[in-house]
């Protein structure tokens, strides 16, 4: 499938009005992995004037989209996710190289999304409105019914991150196009090689002619311009919270929909059971070397069992494998990029600097770093409160569940919440008093099953997503008043 969208030379093209299509301008980014350098191939660097077309040509495509019947849009999904699962192996390697994941981790990304995908067909068959009486309302009258349907918002600009590229792509793209819009897709550079296949399995699912289109580019050059097109309806957007507060700051009169980051806490409490936390604790904050959104990046434990909390998780960090994930399936791989590890080594010499103890790790090889412990770390650290997207995990001993509480929401994010107890009265205590999207008791912070809403406040987001959800979110309620005479 992958020769339909690049040239014998290695160059990607773009998914335009149906085509595929070279750059115009001969302008291309180079896609290395971030394992070895190795380069992957080039992707268009396209201009102001190619934006302009993608969001033209949606727009147009858009106003026969929304009259295809709910039956067929949903048909064409569930052909794209048999696409994908046809194509699971040629993806799947080509995510390893790309984002230096483990291919464990990428082939079950595939087969998660083809299920996300027809699970969304399914959704958005079963979606219908409502019909509300009149004469409910004090003085209303009985001759008068309201019909609510809902619609498409038009045009979606889907802006995707590097860590899921085809899940959280096709997070978009599903419930988007099911809810009758087209789709712009602008996937990170890293990663947007998978980006691009995704749309190649829509676009041969049957997906019409300028209904989905993608753009590549360089951030800088059409980054704003694209966020702030007058063509754009809709901007449904993941990534970090720098990013997504510029573009909230520079948008007007366009809902957003934005999935950010998160410092996510696992609360553990004095009754919790310990051997299953420290499990989660490492799973959930170690796993793809952290750079998930829903990582557990932090550990607020009740002094009474800190010591035995770090005694079971040390032995499981011994366990944790390294190295490059070409040559097998291994838990810590080499970070995004050199900025990535830089950032994170600079977490880790504050926190050594301002005295945290290092319980494990802390060591880096290129851009693979050890996974690292710090106990006794101090709300005067960075790793208090930064995201570190790698695999370094701070433990702050606090005295009992308010106190964790208090220091869980002190943070300015409020995407996840872990909460350890064996104690339903405590795990609803502090669930309720915890400013998230999400709290999970007993298991680690984590997305999914997809079918959940999920959602951040605070700087961890705005709107929800989860099936059902992001196609309310990506549709509007229309309401059609009956007056009977
Ligand atoms: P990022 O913010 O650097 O990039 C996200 C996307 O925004 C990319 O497609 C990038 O090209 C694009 N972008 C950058 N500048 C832009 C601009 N000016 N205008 C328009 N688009 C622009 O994030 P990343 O490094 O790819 O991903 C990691 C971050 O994403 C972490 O903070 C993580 O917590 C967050 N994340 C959140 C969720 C969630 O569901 N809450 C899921 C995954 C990742």
């Amino acid at each position: 499938m992958i020769t339909a969208i690049r040239d014998e030379k290695n160059r990607y093209r773009n998914l335009q009005n149906g085509q595929w299509v070279e750059s115009r301008n001969d302008t291309y980014i180079t896609i290395k992995s971030p394992i070895d350098d190795t380069v992957l191939g080039m992707v268009p660097a396209m201009s102001k004037e190619e934006v302009d077309m993608a969001i033209e040509t949606a727009k147009k495509a858009q106003k026969q989209w929304r009259n295809v019947t709910t039956d067929e849009k949903a048909e064409i999904l569930y052909r794209a996710a048999d696409i994908l699962l046809k194509y699971k192996e040629e993806l799947a390697e080509l995510m390893v190289r790309e984002i230096s994941k483990d291919r464990k981790s990428c082939y079950s990304e595939v087969e998660r999304t083809a299920d996300f995908i027809r699970f969304t067909a399914d959704t958005g068959k079963n979606i219908s409105g409502e019909s509300i009486p009149g004469d409910s309302f004090p003085g209303g009258k009985n001759n008068k019914v309201s019909i609510v349907r809902r619609e498409p918002l038009g045009v979606v600009l889907a802006i995707s991150p590097f860590n899921y590229p085809v899940n959280l792509a096709a997070s978009k793209i599903a419930p988007g196009l099911m809810a009758g819009n087209s789709i712009v897709l602008k996937p990170a550079s890293q990663g947007c090689l998978c980006g691009l296949y995704l749309a190649r399995a829509f676009q041969e699912a049957g997906v019409p002619a300028g209904v989905l289109n993608t753009v590549t580019g360089k951030g800088s050059e059409i980054g704003d311009y694209i966020t702030t097109h007058k063509g754009i309806d809709f901007i449904n957007f993941t990534g970090s919270t720098e990013v997504g507060a510029h573009i909230s700051s520079i948008t007007s009169m366009v809902p957003l929909l934005m999935e950010l980051g998160g410092k996510d806490a696992a609360i553990v409490l004095e009754d919790a059971d310990l051997e299953l936390t420290a499990s989660n604790i490492v799973a959930g904050g170690y796993s793809y070397s952290g750079q998930r959104c829903t990582a557990v990046k932090r550990i607020l434990v009740v002094e009474e069992v800190a010591d035995q909390l770090i005694e079971k998780i040390l032995p499981k960090l011994e366990k944790l494998t390294m190295g490059n994930p070409l040559d097998r399936d291994v838990d810590i791989v080499p970070l995004i990029s050199t900025n990535a590890a830089d950032f994170v080594c600079e977490l880790i010499a504050d926190a050594k600097e301002k005295g945290a103890k290092l319980l494990f790790g802390g060591n880096r090889e290129g851009n693979l770093i050890q996974p690292t412990l710090f106990d006794n770390v101090t709300t005067d650290m960075r790793l208090a409160w930064e995201e570190p997207f790698g695999p370094v995990l701070p433990i702050i001993r606090v005295k009992d569940k308010d106190e964790a509480i208090k220091l869980a929401n002190e943070s300015e994010y409020g995407l996840q919440s872990a909460v350890f107890t064996q104690n339903i009265n405590n795990a609803f205590y502090v669930a309720n008093k915890l400013e998230v999207g999400t709290v999970q008791v007993n298991n680690k912070t984590e997305r999914g099953p997809d079918h959940f809403p999920f959602l951040g406040v605070k700087a961890s987001g705005i709107g929800t997503q989860g099936i059902r959800y992001s196609i309310e979110s990506m549709s509007r309620p229309k309401v059609t008043v009956i007056n009977l005479s």
